[in-house]
């Protein structure tokens, strides 16, 4: 099931030619200047996660300018640079918005999946979710932080104080938490794909003290580790590296089936555990944290039109940083 929509010519669908979106009572609307890629859209479109909204437009590293906003709104004004993230609303009410845990709440929508994102000119979003976006950041190099850098980010806060970090999957999160991790005086190992020496090249240009395939064994036993690409054999890998009463964090929201394991790789108090979506505060303070370290985001920019092509080339695995969908004058 492909749950992007395109046109005839097998292009996506602008907003424009599916409705005219206006803002609602706590709603801005929002001019598209750049949209970051991220693992979760391949999972949308190729139909890994449930009822997705169809026809859907995805993208939820959304970097815009406020075109218009509801009459009530004063928090953004007409011309205001935000970001628009994966948390596009939460009831509330329930037991998880009232405990500081929005991330988990039942009756959250999420941006790109269940209400209309970023791969498009126009968009709308509820402005309580928005983040101002700090200056000094320019729309290309802001759009990966607002997923790839705030799951990361909360991930390497559920990693606790480890001192030697594990982080398997080099792409767009890891990029960043590793600057993140270095600048917190960590040390970082990154695991690839066997025989990735582009992607271990990268992650010792970002900042990995050593850098090797997902089945190696790292040259010191890890306090802690991070999961980012989606595969289940890396939780008994991690596990196998990880010092005892050390936490293996799986920080993507899809997962291939983890293989049985036995009890001793868990014994020693290791712990594993996932991270789901993120809350407002780790955007306001991730928000904070990146230009104070300061995070430098790689990316790979296509037109709106190539956004299929963007999807394809991160599922191939050929996207060293962040792929970024850029709107047509900001190229
Ligand atoms: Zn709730
Ligand atoms: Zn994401």
């Amino acid at each position: 099931m492909h749950a992007m929509v395109l046109d005839a010519m097998g292009k996506p669908l602008r907003a424009a030619d599916i409705r005219t979106p206006r803002p609602g009572v706590t709603q801005v609307l929002i001019r598209v200047r750049a949209c970051g890629v991220c693992r979760t859209d391949l999972h949308v479109v190729d139909g890994e996660l449930p009822d997705p909204k169809l026809p859907l437009i995805p993208g939820h590293q959304i970097v815009g300018t406020v075109v218009e906003t509801g009459e009530s709104i004063d928090r953004f004004a007409s011309g205001d640079r935000v970001g628009v993230p994966w948390l596009g609303s939460t009831c509330g009410t329930c037991r998880y918005c009232k405990s500081g845990r929005e991330n988990l709440c039942d009756y959250a929508l999420f941006t790109g999946y269940q209400v209309d994102g970023g791969y498009a000119e126009y968009t709308v979003a509820d402005h309580r979710f928005c983040f101002p976006i700090p200056d000094g950041y320019p729309d290309l190099q802001a759009a990966p932080l607002l997923c790839a850098g705030l799951i990361g980010y909360r991930s390497l806060v559920l990693a606790g104080d480890a001192e030697r970090l594990g982080l398997y999957g080099f792409g767009a999160a890891a990029h960043i938490v590793t600057q993140v991790a270095r600048y917190q005086g960590r040390k970082v190992f990154a695991f690839t794909t066997p025989g990735d020496a582009e992607a271990q090249h990268f992650a010792l240009e970002m900042g990995a003290l050593w850098a090797g395939d997902s089945r190696q064994t790292p040259p010191e036993e890890l306090d802690a580790a991070i999961i980012f690409a989606p595969v289940g054999a890396l939780v008994p890998a991690a596990l196998r590296a990880v010092a005892k009463g050390g936490v293996v964090v799986c920080g993507g929201i899809h997962m291939s089936d983890i293989p049985s394991i036995p009890y001793k790789l868990l014994w020693g108090e290791r712990t594993v555990r996932s991270v789901a979506n993120l809350t407002r505060q780790d955007g306001e303070e991730f928000l904070a944290l990146a230009p104070e370290v300061p995070v430098r985001t790689k990316i790979v920019p296509f037109p709106l039109e190539k956004a299929n092509e963007a999807l394809d080339s991160l599922r191939e695995g050929k996207i060293s940083g962040a792929a970024v969908i850029v709107a047509d004058e900001v190229q």
